[in-house]
């Protein structure tokens, strides 16, 4: 009897279900934006990487229209062997003014950028250092390159100087580190993790997805953040979240960008980013340095949310009543700097005075991922777009809120009068 070498993929599902796991793609029928048409409900958008609301504007809209004018729609081949476009020049020089790197080298999207980078970088010799939370691109750039890959605890310096010691039974050595944790919404402490590097000839690669346009007085990302403009390290980024495109970069020395160029198989062999998209970054950079408001209403937004949340659960603890299995005791909130925590019963935020906020991504731990789908589909029929991201995405399950600068006073004092009563109504 043959059988169906395809039919193992209904069972490895049906697992994938019970453990609610599965995921379900959902349609947006509008322009990005704080308010958005969900499945044709308009919806108040907590989902949305483009912090800065640049994804719809109409600046980067007719960029996009203007460069497809030009230059139509495709790339039509690899920049070494079609040729490219003057506009990929002009991008990757602005992304190396707003880094202030010497070079930078647009990818075709941040994932090619970080398995592309790390993979030509290090080899079989090699060692990779990486924490245990970095971006799955980051994690599968390593697995690709076959060096050898110790993971060190979540922003551990000390785990990670311990890896370190034996450095040099290796040629090269390469840390990996996300700088603002894109399920977590934590920073890397970056001045320390320069410090490592620099102490055991280590180089060290940073993923700017979250943090550029978003951190730093210009918006440069965690390495301006921390002062740390000009110092030898490799960053990487993307177009995709505060710059409203689509695509990837590497930033650091000329002589990276050129070796990149000539050996990383994920820049070479595949298609140059689309005029269109290279426009709109392009436009996209320009806005991002001229109109820092844009991040003064977006951190404006961050603090008043965390104080709404505060007043809500910490100072009326009582309005709401949960089981402890609910929300996890045990989880940490790092974005209200792990004080998020249940006490008898109830919902709380401990309360410390709220220190700068770090970064535009607030995270809500959530027992199970069972719970976690309930509560984003009440919210969602409610009118709020607030994922839950679950296993095995991340370790633990939590609702996953990113704010943009376009957000008003409004949407936030609806969504957490809205969390407030889903999280009464849910539990019996
Ligand atoms: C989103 C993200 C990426 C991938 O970028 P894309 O341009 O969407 O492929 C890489 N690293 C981190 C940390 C991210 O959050």
């Amino acid at each position: 009897m043959p059988t169906d070498p395809y039919g193992w993929m209904e069972p490895a599902l049906a697992t994938i279900h019970r453990a609610n796991w599965y995921r379900q793609v959902q349609s947006i029928g509008s322009r990005p934006g704080a308010l958005v048409l969900l499945e044709g409900q308009q919806v108040i958008n907590f989902a949305s990487n483009d912090y800065l609301g640049l994804a719809g504007d109409d600046r980067l809209i007719q960029a996009a229209i203007a460069a497809t004018q030009k230059y139509g729609t495709g790339s039509t081949g690899s920049r070494l062997i079609s040729g490219h476009r003057d506009l990929h020049q002009d991008l990757e020089r602005a992304i190396a003014d707003l880094k202030q790197t010497e070079a930078a080298l647009v990818f075709s999207s941040g994932y090619l950028a970080n398995l592309g980078t790390v993979s030509a970088l290090v080899g079989k010799r090699d060692l990779i250092l990486a924490d245990q939370y970095n971006h799955s691109s980051l994690k599968n750039g390593a697995i690709l390159s076959g060096a050898t890959i110790l993971e060190y605890a979540h922003c551990d310096l000390e785990n990670l100087r311990q890896l370190l010691e034996p450095r040099d039974r290796y040629r090269r050595c390469l840390i990996l580190t996300d700088s603002v944790f894109s399920m977590d919404g934590d920073l890397c402490p970056l001045p320390e993790l320069l410090h490592l590097a620099e102490q055991f000839d280590s180089m060290l690669l940073i993923d700017e997805a979250h943090a550029t346009g978003v951190l730093g007085k210009t918006g440069a990302g965690c390495v301006e953040h921390f002062g740390c403009t000009g110092r030898s390290l490799i960053q990487i980024g993307t177009l995709s979240k505060a710059l409203g495109s689509l695509g990837g970069y590497v930033a650091g020395s000329a002589t990276l960008i050129d070796f990149l160029r000539n050996r990383s198989p994920g820049w070479i062999y595949t298609t140059g980013l689309s005029p269109a998209d290279t426009a709109a970054a392009l436009a996209a950079v320009a806005i991002v340095q001229q109109e820092p408001q844009r991040r003064t209403q977006l951190w404006q937004n961050v603090n008043d949310l965390k104080h709404l949340l505060d007043q809500e659960f910490s100072f009326q603890p009582s309005a709401i009543r949960h089981p402890p299995s609910v929300i996890s005791s045990s989880s940490p909130f790092p974005n209200f700097n792990s004080k998020f925590k249940i006490q008898n019963s109830k919902f709380s935020l401990s309360h410390t005075p709220h220190p700068t906020p770090h970064t535009p991504i607030l995270c809500l731990p959530l027992d199970n991922p069972a719970i976690a789908i309930q509560l984003a589909r009440a919210l969602q029929q409610s009118g709020f777009f607030a994922p839950a991201v679950r296993p095995p995405t991340v370790p633990t399950s939590r609702l996953r809120l990113t704010l943009m600068a376009t957000h008003t006073p409004t949407h936030l004092e609806q969504f957490v009068a809205a969390l407030k009563s889903t999280l009464q109504n849910l539990l019996p």
